[in-house]
């Protein structure tokens, strides 16, 4: 009998996992406190996490 191997399943999470980290590189900065999954909101000036209160200021 030969083993069969399976490559290229789609697999749900993965791809939802590569779509999410290169959204959050190009556009949203992660909470530091909070980590990763809870994003900053965009303000003008500054971009705070609406679950702990955390501001990060722009330059
Ligand atoms: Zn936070």
């Amino acid at each position: 009998m030969a083993a069969k191997k399976k490559k290229g399943e789609p697999k749900g999470v993965y791809k939802y996992y590569e779509v999410s980290g290169d959204s959050a590189k190009s556009k949203k900065a992660v909470c530091p406190r909070c980590g990763n999954g809870v994003f900053l909101a965009e303000h003008a000036d500054r971009q705070s996490c609406g679950k702990c209160g955390y501001t990060e200021f722009k330059k």
